[in-house]
């Protein structure tokens, strides 16, 4: 059996008294495209920020690729794994967030070559030649000069896809990366995850394009307070929704 990209198993996120992940159970497998949708406040910004170690769990078990995030396993024990190991596994995974967060003195060529210089010590040349393609192939290679402010909205989330590809990762996770986005530009935005996603990029994709989960996904979660309510492939879920406040949900957004 191949190991999945992604394995929840009865993940618990609480803040303070607020318990907002009751115990999720996944599993999202190499090259797929996982869709993850539910109403706001359902949790699905603390699962991905989980999956990338921006929160720690509570309880349960979460691992990548095999292993455990932020823990390694002795025996039958666990052990906090020290900040550097952290940084290690953070590194195989991409995130692109619903705001670009680009870094606004720089270039979209110096953003998208910034972590690797940065975080791997690569050469510059060899850098900026990744940088220059990752631009080609976001459909920005004539912006390379521009400042994020030189750009719109949708061109700068596509450097922030392509800055998250430069450390080559074999995860991406996008959060809503259309939601902040003038309508006319969603399009360009989609059209470069779903070249990601035929080029076999594992994707894990928080989104209110229904289009895109049902044309581009191959398994989709439906998550609401902290549970998983319902999965399956995107065309049957939400063609065919089996629960109350799923059909309720969609009946909202589609
Ligand atoms: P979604 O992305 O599905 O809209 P979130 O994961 O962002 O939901 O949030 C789920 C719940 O967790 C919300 O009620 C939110 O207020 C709460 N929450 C998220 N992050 C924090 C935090 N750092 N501290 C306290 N509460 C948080
Ligand atoms: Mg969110």
């Amino acid at each position: 059996m191949t190991t999945p990209m992604v394995k929840a198993e009865g993940v618990h996120k609480s803040f303070g008294a607020a318990h907002i992940l009751k115990g999720i159970d996944l599993e999202v497998a190499p090259r797929e495209v996982f869709c993850l949708i539910g109403p706001s406040g359902s949790g699905k910004s603390t699962f991905l920020r989980c999956i990338n170690h921006l929160e720690k769990i509570n309880a349960g078990r979460l691992s990548v690729d095999g292993e455990l995030v932020g823990y390694r396993q002795k025996g039958d024990k666990l052990y906090e794994m020290k900040d550097s190991e952290v940084a290690l596994q953070r590194r195989d995974i991409g995130m692109v967030f619903q705001r670009f967060n680009l870094f606004p003195h720089m270039t979209a060529l110096e953003n998208v070559m910034e972590a690797p210089i940065q975080v791997k010590g690569e050469a510059k040349a060899v850098a900026r030649a990744r940088a220059e393609k990752l631009l080609d192939r976001v459909g920005l290679g004539d912006k390379a000069k521009n400042y994020p402010t030189q750009l719109s909205g949708g061109q700068q989330q596509r450097v922030a896809i392509a800055r998250a590809l430069a450390m080559e990762p074999k995860l991406m996770l996008f959060d809503e990366p259309t939601s902040a986005l003038d309508p006319e530009l969603v399009g360009d935005v989609l059209d470069v995850m779903r070249g990601l996603a035929e080029d076999g990029m594992t994707m894990v994709v928080v989104t209110h394009e229904m289009g895109f989960a049902r044309e581009v996904g191959d398994a989709l979660v439906f998550m609401d307070d902290g549970v998983v309510v319902e999965s399956g492939h995107p065309r049957d879920v939400l063609t065919n929704p089996q629960h109350d406040r799923t059909k309720s949900f969609l009946s909202k957004v589609l």
